[in-house]
């Protein structure tokens, strides 16, 4: 296994962590995960862009986005994923200082890359649907910024898995966020609604995926509005978006079942275009 470690790509085992790292001690970070479809990156720009603008809204100054692209692009040819379907987690922590809250100026980021397997989901949950549950969302209010403090994130997805679900989605005074590592959509009367893009979201480049490009190329209109948490029960479609999520459709929320309990005709489109975007192919 091959690491890159700001600049140089390195072998797993001489890739190692200050303990004074901020990432470390603080969370004090930013990160990315970007999927390669047999080798070809997918909306690699968007995620580099969107990294640059995390460290930005906490005050880390990276590398250019068009560096990071070249840089990963580069990385992923050296490791053994070069064209397969993998994914590339990227991380950029403050740097290192001796341990105290207000950081020093003028840091040294630590950037840290690192392919793998791109794990896709069983096709079965594609096809039928998976189940979702409900929880408060009890995280900070610059959510849109991809922090790697994911506490509340990593405790919600736990309580999904211990009730057989595939996520678990957050709301906050009553209106639907997103779920702890994806983005959700309902579809109303043939009308796909989305939460808007505020602070207490991520804006997940497959959300902006199905808005920008799936959602018109089919002939959907797409509305972002706040989704009351009630909506979100009755809704007659449901489904996720994320990088690894892909395009997934939930048919069972807590107890109650979506919909008729089958994958919608909507959500099927939506999927099979995504998938036609991407070119995954399993298996790879
Ligand atoms: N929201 C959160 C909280 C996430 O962690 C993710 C996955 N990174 C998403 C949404 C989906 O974002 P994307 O489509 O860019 O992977």
């Amino acid at each position: 296994d091959k690491i890159y470690y700001n600049g140089n790509i390195i072998k797993r085992e001489d890739a190692k962590v200050d303990i004074e790292d901020r990432g470390y001690q603080f969370a004090d970070g930013v990160y990315e995960v970007v999927a390669f479809y047999q080798g070809e990156p997918f909306t690699l720009e968007e995620h580099m862009e969107r990294l640059v603008f995390s460290a930005g809204e906490i005050d880390i100054e990276t590398p250019s986005a068009e560096t990071l692209i070249k840089e990963a692009k580069n990385y992923m040819q050296e490791t053994g994923y070069a064209d397969r379907n993998a994914k590339l987690y990227v991380q950029v922590s403050r740097g290192v200082a001796s341990r105290s809250h207000a950081y020093p100026d003028g840091l040294e980021p630590v950037i840290i890359m690192k392919a793998g397997p791109l794990n896709p989901n069983p096709e079965e949950y594609f096809q039928e649907g998976v189940k979702i549950i409900t929880l408060p969302d009890e995280r900070w209010s610059r959510c849109y910024i991809k922090s790697i403090a994911l506490l509340p994130n990593i405790l919600a997805k736990k309580k999904a898995k211990q009730a057989d679900a595939y996520e678990a989605v957050m709301s906050r005074d009553g209106f639907i966020t997103e779920g702890s590592s994806s983005n959700i959509f309902i579809v109303e009367d043939d009308t796909i609604i989305t939460p808007p893009a505020t602070n207490y979201i991520l804006n997940g480049i497959t959300r902006q995926t199905v808005i920008d490009r799936l959602a018109p190329e089919l002939g959907y209109e797409v509305i972002e509005e706040s989704i009351p948490y009630y909506t979100l029960l009755k809704a007659e479609q449901v489904f996720l978006t994320g990088t690894t999520t892909e395009i997934m459709p939930v048919v069972q929320i807590n107890d109650k079942v979506v919909g008729d309990g089958k994958v919608g005709a909507e959500t099927k489109e939506i999927f099979k275009a995504f998938r036609e975007l991407t070119g995954f192919v399993r298996g790879k």
